[in-house]
């Protein structure tokens, strides 16, 4: 029987590569629902190629849309507005899969709706998670979701688990013969840069990512290498793990997309061409496999695997990271919070790049930490944190 989708940020990047694949598999899987933010002409071309039943925007697009989707004839598909409407989707009992692609915090109660609704739930916004973690992980046992990485390297760890690993018991500790896991970094476009080349690169060049095409804010994230921190932290709640057995490996080349050791000596690595269409597939797909259009790894070509240790000098972002899943409670979400403000003052050239972890430093170290102990708690701390970095980046720029 074909399954009913939902995209959640589905003019993005990860967005587009999921459609590219429902649109090779047409049997297999319908769309049901698609959500945009600003992509408004966008939205109606995948509404037109797609004929999903509902569309959801943010209120003051919707007469946009309205208009957009009338001269296209698509007038029957629903439009639907705003959190109430992406959470509606995401819990919409005629939808089997959620693909929560939306970027950032902006993400989080729709992906938390989906995952307590049952669903199986394809997450790439690992800011949801690093926000909500236990929450999330606990909501996801409680209603029986399948909570399902497409992050490249936590897909990579899923597959070189063994097939029961989720099942065990969630304490922290490594299991089932499993020691430690081995989280790659492309090290960003950046990984060779002085500190004072650092202080001079403009948000053009942080966008331009060597190996991966993606979205504006992962890719200054991965130039910071917050995102490998934000990656240590979603690795810790998908996996059960604690963050001292997460070693962050820098591989420039992007072919291995992570690793899992284990107790008799045994490294897993899962390899491939750097192409989020993989691990959506994978997620999608799993248990089975199904055919993408990513050619397979040519090792002739493709021969060179470099690793190296991150420089926490030169990027602090991922110090900040281990630290405050160390600190556990609100912290993560403190970090994530400020540092989405960070990147958006460094997008707007209102701070260097090198100041995005002296913000995110500076909000983690004003705001006392305590237990994540309910969502409005994480939301508060949430909303704190972007107030406290704002005014951060506002006496900086002044
Ligand atoms: P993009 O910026 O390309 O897309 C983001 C999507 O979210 C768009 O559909 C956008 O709508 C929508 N959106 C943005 N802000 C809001 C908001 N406030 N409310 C509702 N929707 C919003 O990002 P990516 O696709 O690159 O990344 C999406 C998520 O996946 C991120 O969390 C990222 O970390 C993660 N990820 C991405 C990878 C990649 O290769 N791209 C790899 C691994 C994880 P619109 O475009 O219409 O404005
Ligand atoms: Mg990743």
């Amino acid at each position: 029987m074909s399954q009913s989708v939902c995209i959640l940020g589905a003019t993005g990047s990860i967005g587009q590569s999921t459609l590219k694949i429902l649109q090779q598999h047409p049997g297999q899987y319908s769309v049901f629902a698609v959500t945009a933010h600003s992509r408004i002409a966008e939205l109606v071309e995948i509404c037109r190629q797609f004929r999903p039943k509902v569309a959801v925007v943010p209120s003051e697009k919707v007469s946009e849309l309205q208009q957009l989707l009338k001269q296209s004839d698509l007038h029957h598909i629903e439009i639907l507005s705003g959190e109430a409407g992406l959470i509606s989707i995401a819990e919409h009992p005629e939808v089997d899969v959620v693909m929560a692609a939306i970027v950032g915090a902006a993400g989080l109660l729709p992906t938390l709706a989906a995952v307590k609704a049952g669903k199986r739930v394809l997450l790439a916004n690992k800011e949801a998670l690093v926000m909500s973690g236990d929450l999330m992980m606990q909501a996801a046992i409680d209603h029986q979701a399948l909570l399902l990485p497409v992050d490249s390297e936590h897909n990579a760890i899923f597959q070189c688990l063994p097939a029961d690993y989720l099942q065990a018991e969630r304490n922290g500790q490594p299991k089932k013969g499993v020691s430690r896991l081995l989280l790659t970094a492309s090290g960003g476009p950046f990984r060779n840069h002085t500190l004072d080349q650092l202080r001079q690169v403009t948000p053009a060049q942080a966008c331009k990512h060597p190996n991966w095409s993606m979205g504006q804010k992962i890719s200054v994230d991965s130039a910071t290498l917050m995102n490998k921190g934000l990656e240590l932290i979603e690795a810790c709640h998908l996996f059960a793990i604690s963050e001292h057995f997460v070693t962050v490996v820098v591989h420039p080349q992007s072919i291995i997309h992570s690793m899992v050791q284990y107790v008799d000596g045994s490294t897993l690595a899962q390899m491939g061409n750097p192409d989020m269409c993989t691990p959506i597939a994978h997620a999608l797909a799993w248990p089975e496999r199904i055919q993408t259009h990513v050619p397979p790894l040519d090792l002739f070509v493709n021969h060179q695997l470099d690793f190296q240790e991150p420089d926490t000098l030169r990027f602090p972002a991922l110090k900040l990271a281990r630290e405050a899943m160390k600190s556990g409670g609100l912290a993560p979400a403190v970090l994530n919070a400020s540092n989405e403000i960070a990147v958006g003052a460094f997008l707007n050239n209102q701070i260097k790049f090198t100041d995005i972890p002296v913000v995110v430093e500076h909000t983690l170290n004003l705001l006392p930490n305590a237990a994540a102990s309910s969502l409005d708690v994480i939301l508060e701390a949430d909303q704190k944190a972007r107030l406290l970095a704002q005014q951060f980046v506002s006496s900086k720029g002044s």
